[in-house]
């Protein structure tokens, strides 16, 4: 738990800087290794809306390491990941699923996707995941959003 509150003050600290950083913004990054580099995403409830930035730091195309962010709540999860594999390329991810509380483009190395959503939408008792929907990545690429 320590470690993952430095990662994400450390990276805090990196875009403090930037025009990007915003109380209620946060950017996460994909590899070429199937890893997100934050297991834990923090939200204030106070935020009304928050902005999800994905970057691909690899080099590999979409079609052979394509990411995304998709969140929905803990327990959809799981049936949400395998309804994405079933729907197939390009995307991987089911359309208009009322599941799915904010998605991502899937992207490839180099490139870059951001989502805004509700943040008046969740609850701070639910449990929710974030994950990478393209096919096997769900099981390196997954942690949890909390709203706190
Ligand atoms: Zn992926």
């Amino acid at each position: 738990m320590r470690s993952h509150l430095a990662t994400i003050f450390l990276v805090l600290l990196v875009f403090q800087s930037n025009a990007l950083s915003q109380e209620c913004a946060q950017t996460i990054e994909g590899n070429d290794l199937i890893q997100y580099n934050l297991s834990e995403i923090r939200v204030d409830p106070d935020c009304e809306e928050f902005t999800l930035t994905l970057r691909h730091t690899g080099q590999l195309p979409a079609n052979i390491m394509g990411h995304n962010w998709v969140l929905t709540t803990s327990a959809d999860y799981m049936p949400v990941a395998s309804s994405a594999q079933a729907v197939g390329a390009p995307n991987y991810l089911p359309e208009n699923d009322p599941r799915i509380i904010a998605a991502t483009n899937m992207i490839g190395g180099g490139q870059e996707s951001s989502v805004t959503f509700n943040i008046s939408a969740l609850e701070q008792s639910e449990d929710y995941t974030y994950f990478c929907s393209f096919p096997g990545h769900n099981v390196l690429m997954n942690g949890r959003l909390i709203v706190e």
